[in-house]
């Protein structure tokens, strides 16, 4: 039987509030990271990731994936400082068409213009170890899309990724709203690691609910293997 290791997946930290739940405060986040780390849990790299998922063999109990959807600038300041401090890494799945530019794609529910993570910011921590990978072109749910834009937003994503970080970044995605489909599998080429990734999109902030009480952490954590 294979063995997965958790993936845990976050996109805002701190910041404005929003209409949308996917916001996380900055010492929520904190506490959570700090009871992960004193309960002996580590992070994976993506490349790591893969290789625990593919070996049944291998003790998985605590590593885990920590994930950032959407790639808000904001990370740089409220989450890759204090995780890199931790010891721990990440992996940000980037809308590639709004590297640098603001969140005109999902404004109705923060409201604010929200700046996304820049090329330069993201190779100054691609550089400390940190991972990055796609989260489309353009953040439209994949399962709506035909053959020729599902195909284009796909590669476009994964070219740009590849061009200006390099091999490693082509090799995952995160699928907008978790939609996934046959199809949409097909056309990813990306196998199996990333749609277990996705399919845990959203999940993570809820399961940290229960981070105040160590111990039920871990249980959460090591029987949600599915
Ligand atoms: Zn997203």
């Amino acid at each position: 039987m294979t063995t997965y290791s958790p993936v845990l997946c976050y996109h805002r930290i701190g910041g404005p509030l929003e209409l949308g739940v996917t916001r996380v405060g900055r010492s929520v986040f904190a506490r959570q990271m700090t009871a992960l780390a004193r309960a002996g849990w580590k992070t994976v790299t993506l490349e790591q990731y893969g290789t625990v998922v593919r070996r049944a063999d291998m003790p998985t109990c605590n590593k885990f994936l920590l994930t950032f959807d959407d790639g808000y600038a904001s990370l740089a300041d409220n989450a890759y400082p204090f995780l890199a401090d931790l010891g721990y890494t990440a992996t940000t799945f980037l809308i590639t068409d709004y590297v640098g530019q603001t969140n005109t794609w999902d404004m109705r529910y923060t409201w604010d213009r929200l700046q996304h993570l820049r090329w330069q910011e993201i190779e100054r921590w691609q550089a400390r170890g940190f991972d990055f990978a796609s989260h489309g072109a353009t953040h439209r749910r994949l399962t709506w899309l035909d053959d020729a834009a599902l195909a284009s937003e796909l590669e476009r994503s994964r070219d740009l990724l590849i061009s200006r970080l390099g091999a490693g970044a082509g090799r995952a995605v995160a699928y907008p709203f978790g939609a996934a489909d046959t199809r949409v599998l097909r056309l990813g080429t990306l196998g199996r690691v990333v749609a277990h990734a996705a399919n845990r999109c959203a999940l993570g902030t809820s399961l940290m609910q229960v981070i105040g009480r160590r111990s039920s952490v871990v249980s959460t954590l090591t029987t949600d293997n599915r």
